[in-house]
Order: structure tokens, then C-alpha cells, then sequence
């Protein structure tokens, strides 16, 4: 069986396919021709509709990933505080549109957050995988679509830890736990300079920063436009 597939999907494994690319011949820059074999069975591709339709299928089973910072940006940063309980926790306009058309757009959604009232003893991290859970309820209730991975730094400034941003470590390891990310494909949402920085060190290609006058749902539009 034959999938005729464009190079972007050559970097990246098929997600959720048994596929095996066996054979591959350059037919134009953009196309190549590939021997594949699956366990379901794609069919005979080669045939101009159905190249498209193939495409379509693959391109669907492959997420491409966008990281996204919470506070300021999902919910309301409470001044000179923390969210230490869902009480506190207030989503913001927009959002959970914001996450529907990334996701309609084929995007995985991972939350990249820093949450240093764990290391100072505000809440705990049970408290707050309770707060992460509800925040994705909250949203799916709302039509949004909910996160599919939570990163959390834990530590405090001085535990010089990988993971607390601007250091790219929640989002190296999210790309360590999905093979499929390329990074340098990857763009983050994010409301502080630290959250740009993450990105840039993770080697993303680019930031997309939320304010009073940009909230998540404008720059997701700018972004898939
Ligand atoms: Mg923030
Ligand atoms: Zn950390």
C-alpha cells in the first residue's frame, strides 16, 4: 500500500498507526512517494483524491504542540499572591475558545507553569493538580478544550532548578515525553519576559506575549491566521 505524504510529516513519527516507511522516492520538493505498510490499512493512495484524503488522515493523527503559561494568561494574576485553592482561581475571557481552535487546528496543548508557593509552603502539589483538574473541567464545560499535558516547577528562586522559567526544562521534558515535538516548529503563549525566555532557550521559534491589550484568544487567532 502507497501514502503519498508531504515532507513536513517526514521528521515525525505517525502517532497512533502502525506505519512503516519502507521506501521513499522525490517526486517534487514537497512530495515524496513512500511505501507504507499499516496494520489497517490507508488504501492505494496514489491516486490523486485519495493523497489528499491520506494527507488529511495522517496530518490529523500527528499533533503538533503549543506551550502555553497560566497565570495571566488562562486565569487572572492576583496581585503580589498565589492561586493556592480553586476558590481563587478565575478563568479568563476567551479562553476556552482559545484552546478549541488551537485544538480544531490539530494542536496539543501543554501548560507550562511555574508555581513557586509550592517550595514556599502556600499550598501543596495536591492542591493544586486539584486546581489543574477542575481548571480543565471548568474549561471543557465551556466548549474549550482542556490541556492534554501540565508541566509545574515547583521550586523557589534560589534552588537554581532546570525547570523554573526562563530555564527551558518543563519544556524539554515535555518534548523528551512526546517524541513527536520539534521544538523548533513550537511557539508558546505567555504573559512574562521568563516565559519567552523558556521558549527561546528551548530553542522554540517563537513567543506570542498576552497583556492587558492581547489575550489568549488574539494571539491564537494572529497565530493561525
Ligand atoms: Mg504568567
Ligand atoms: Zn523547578
Amino acid at each position: 500500500m502507497f501514502a503519498v505524504i508531504s515532507l513536513d510529516f517526514l521528521s515525525t513519527e505517525v502517532d497512533g498507526f502502525e506505519v512503516y516507511f519502507t521506501k521513499s522516492f522525490l517526486i517534487t520538493n514537497e512530495l515524496k512517494v513512500f511505501c507504507v505498510v499499516t496494520k489497517g490499512g490507508l488504501g492505494d493512495c496514489l491516486s490523486m483524491g485519495r493523497q489528499l484524503k491520506c494527507g488529511k488522515y495522517l496530518r490529523k493523527s500527528m499533533a503538533k504542540t503549543v506551550f502555553i503559561d497560566r497565570d495571566g494568561v488562562i486565569n487572572r494574576r492576583l496581585i503580589d499572591d498565589w492561586v493556592k485553592v480553586w476558590d481563587e482561581f478565575e478563568l479568563l475571557d476567551g479562553v476556552p475558545e482559545a484552546l478549541k481552535s488551537l485544538k480544531d487546528a490539530g494542536f496539543r496543548l501543554v501548560l507550562i507553569t511555574n508555581q513557586r508557593g509550592i517550595a514556599v509552603g502556600k499550598f501543596t502539589r495536591e492542591t493544586l493538580d486539584d486546581t489543574h483538574a477542575k481548571m480543565n473541567d471548568l474549561i471543557s464545560s465551556k466548549g474549550g478544550a482542556a490541556f492534554d499535558a501540565i508541566y509545574v516547577c515547583p521550586h523557589d528562586r534560589h534552588e537554581n532548578c532546570g525547570c523554573r522559567k526562563p530555564q527551558p526544562g518543563m519544556i524539554l521534558q515535555a518534548a523528551q515525553d512526546y517524541p513527536d515535538i520539534v521544538l523548533a516548529d513550537c511557539v508558546m503563549f505567555g504573559d512574562s519576559e521568563s516565559d519567552r525566555g523558556a521558549a527561546e532557550n528551548a530553542g522554540c521559534k517563537g513567543f506570542y506575549k498576552i497583556d492587558e491589550k492581547h489575550s489568549l484568544l488574539d494571539q491564537v487567532k494572529s497565530y493561525l491566521l
